[in-house]
């Protein structure tokens, strides 16, 4: 579901609409124009939810402001959990803290993907999440607690967020801040998962990051904006392994909003999905 007409939420869409087709699933688009109200867009979930040939709702975010501040929440709440496959229920939110998953979110998923086809040791490891958002770093954190890692999870206001950081085996930045995370923040042969998604545009913060005759410093020169990550270039001078950006968690939560509709779609039809 798309309300609104913001560019980048189109971009995002359309993606997905083309992925999840090319893995043979029939992916279908439904419209709101911006001015839609909550209660339209509500009645658009209820029947979507009571269509027996849809298992998997995507409500692309962000919402239109005229919606009101409440309205991401209450739409997400309205989906109906066996078909959340973004994993944002608080249905499926709890699942996840009882360690019995069904839909869990995507973007963790990935990461955690990530980890376990590379074969990096959660077991007994120190893994340090900065950022505690409801869609990233919570389920994050949790998954890796399930995976018998120990968890410590930074935000805004953790003191002496660096040095802890430094203690990590497994760090994961999910900050929004384009290269917040500094080689002083990494322990050498750390693994490094960078979440972040920032789009550049101004040229001194890339001229900050990037050194004269990087490829991204040629990309901004042709493009006038350029994607970077929530880690520092320089980081992959001393990570034991590190997720670039573009190209590293991204793709994975593509991959992961499949995977959950797969999920969904085999519970559905054994009966054993929630409600
Ligand atoms: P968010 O809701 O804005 O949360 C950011 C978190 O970072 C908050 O917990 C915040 O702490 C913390 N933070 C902000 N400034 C900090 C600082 N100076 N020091 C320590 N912590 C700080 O963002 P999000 O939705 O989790 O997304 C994080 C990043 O991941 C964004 O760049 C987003 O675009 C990207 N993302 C990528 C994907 C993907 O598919 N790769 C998917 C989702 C998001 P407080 O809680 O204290 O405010």
């Amino acid at each position: 579901m798309l309300a609104g007409t913001n560019p980048a939420s189109e971009v995002y869409v359309r993606n997905k609409i083309k992925t999840v087709a090319t893995a043979g699933c029939r992916a279908e688009l439904f419209r709101l124009d911006g001015s839609a109200t909550l209660e339209q867009t509500l009645a658009l979930v209820r029947t979507l939810n009571a269509d027996e040939a849809i298992d998997a709702i995507l409500v692309q975010s962000p919402l239109p402001e005229g919606m009101g501040t409440d309205a991401e929440q209450r739409v997400f709440d309205a989906i109906d959990p066996a078909k959340d496959v973004d994993g944002f229920h608080p249905y499926n939110v709890g699942l996840l803290v009882q360690k019995r998953p069904a839909l869990v979110a995507c973007t963790p998923l990935g990461c955690i993907e990530l980890l376990e086809r590379e074969g990096i040791p959660m077991k007994g490891k120190h893994a340090v999440v900065i950022g505690r958002s409801d869609i990233v770093g919570k389920p994050m954190a949790m998954l890796l607690l399930h995976r018998d890692a120990t968890v410590t999870i930074c935000h805004s206001r953790t003191a002496g967020l660096p040095a802890i950081a430094k203690t990590a085996d497994i760090l994961v930045a999910a900050v929004g801040r384009p290269g917040f995370v500094t080689p002083d923040f990494v322990k050498p042969g750390a693994t490094v998962i960078d979440v972040g998604i920032n789009t550049l545009t101004a040229e001194a913060e890339v001229t900050r990051l990037f050194p004269e005759g990087s490829r991204k410093r040629a990309a901004f020169a042709e493009k006038g904006s350029v994607l970077v990550g929530d880690v520092h270039p320089d980081v992959e001078q001393i990570a034991g392994a590190f997720t670039p950006v573009p190209g590293g968690v991204g793709p994975l939560t593509v991959a992961m909003v499949l995977r959950n509709t797969v999920t969904a779609a085999e519970l559905r039809a054994t009966g054993k999905a929630a409600n």
